[in-house]
């Protein structure tokens, strides 16, 4: 290939935030080394596609499978590397598909910009974890692995160790996305309340956090998912105490019954969950927690599944996010009996969704008439603009007097006027 025309590289991905995030940060530092990266669709041209694969679910490895034959089909001369969860679980059957140029588990792909890049000759790769063209928030993957051994999961099997990048390159990170303009950075990780645990530190969480928002004011700092018997007093004295903390909070609750909970091998019960919750609000009151929430569970009754339901009207929460349980070979879970039939499933996730969306309305509905401050990240429509609150609720609105100005990146404050089924839209208070 000739040096004066840029590789051309189409990221796929299948899965999670964090594979996500790992896809936007490897399609960034590709371009930083001059390739022309997208992280997008696999009709595109390219003469590399990466797949980011995921193997959560079963059905989470098939679709990794139809994906990379599909590119492999499609693009006859063309690279397929595969990387993510899947390449890690099971790298024989990736093997086993003719026409994979390449397989990397997740512990390459920080390296994996450069091995792409050498691909093509000439390139000088420098990665960075942000494309200030594009975004207003970036997402800061600062821990990976996990040893919980939820007994449905199959993550600590493939990505176990715990790994957690350094409060020093951390705060060099935010501070370098910070003078880059970005207004919102996420922390995330697969377990991130284990942040600092492979070198020995105590709640490292909360302490990155007391170190960050003093010296960040103008930046954001939300975090990604919380296991909730991690949220620390210090955390909870943080969110009440600083602004830029986004009040928001995903603390995975999984099952609303006791028995279930213990079964999944989750190391706390409702009421627990319940005093986290209470902890929560109390230190920040109109935070919004939102959560992860698994039906069909095996030895999930109807009379569990009536209490679960009950406990989640209870908790309030803002959002939450249906998952029908997927059996996981490998897993305990997989194994258990008194399995529940996909019918059931399908039936219980139609009911929990419908009551995560009234939750949902219920909660938007307590700012109508109130003024949120709005991280606006993109124009809708012409003069009609979207953004984030710190609660994370969506919030749109249009321009005053029909002017036409860019507020892209910028901080508006919107008064709340109505809840439109899925966010809020408002209207911008003039300073
Ligand atoms: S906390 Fe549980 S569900 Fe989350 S990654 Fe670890 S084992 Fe999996």
């Amino acid at each position: 290939m000739a040096v004066d025309s840029p590789l051309r590289v189409c990221v796929l991905t299948l899965g999670c935030k964090v594979n996500q995030n790992e896809s936007q940060a490897l399609a960034a530092a590709l371009r930083a080394g001059g390739a022309r990266a997208t992280a997008g669709d696999e009709r595109e041209e390219a003469d590399v596609y990466v797949v980011n694969t995921c193997t959560v679910t079963n059905l989470a490895d098939q679709k990794s499978r139809k994906l990379i034959r599909k590119v492999i089909r499609e693009h006859p001369g063309a690279r397929v590397v595969v990387t993510g969860c899947y390449a890690q679980a099971d790298a024989e059957a990736v093997k086993s598909i003719q026409g994979v140029s390449l397989i990397v588990g997740n512990a390459g792909k920080p390296a994996l910009a450069e091995q792409i890049l050498g691909l093509a000759p000439g390139f000088c790769p420098e990665v960075k974890a942000w494309d200030p063209e594009t975004r207003t928030r970036a997402v800061l993957k600062i821990q990976d692995g996990c040893r919980q051994f939820c007994s449905y999961c199959i993550i600590p099997y493939v990505r176990g160790k715990i790994q957690s990048l350094d409060a020093e390159s951390v705060y060099h990170r935010v501070r370098e996305l910070a003078a880059s303009g970005c207004r919102e950075v996420v922390l995330t990780g697969i377990h991130l309340g284990a942040y600092g645990l492979d070198r020995g530190e105590e709640d490292g969480l909360g302490r990155l956090l007391e170190t960050l928002l003093p010296r960040f004011p103008q930046t954001r700092i939300r975090l990604g998912s919380l296991e909730p018997a991690e949220v620390s007093p210090r955390i909870l004295r943080l969110a009440r105490e600083w602004p830029n903390f986004c009040k928001h909070l995903h603390l995975p609750l999984q099952s609303g019954h006791d028995d279930i909970l213990t079964a999944m091998n989750r190391p706390y019960t409702t009421a627990q969950f319940e005093g986290t919750v209470g902890q929560v609000r109390e230190a920040a009151p109109d935070i919004a927690v939102t959560t992860d929430c698994i039906v069909g569970f095996p030895g999930e009754t109807e009379e569990r599944f009536a209490q679960y339901m009950e406990f989640v009207k209870k908790m309030a929460f803002s959002r939450i996010h249906v998952f029908a349980f997927s059996s996981r070979k490998g897993t305990p879970a997989a194994s258990m009996d008194r399995q529940i039939s996909n019918k059931v499933k399908l039936r219980r996730s139609r009911e929990l969704i419908q009551l995560g969306m009234d939750l949902s309305r219920s909660y938007g509905a307590k700012f109508i008439g109130k003024t949120l401050s709005v991280l606006v990240e993109q124009r809708r429509s012409p003069g009609m603009w979207e953004g984030h609150a710190s609660n994370y609720l969506t919030v749109q609105f249009a321009d005053s007097g029909g002017e036409q100005r860019d507020y892209a990146g910028q901080t508006a404050d919107i008064e709340i006027l109505s809840w439109n089924g899925q966010g809020l839209t408002g209207k911008k208070i003039e300073s």
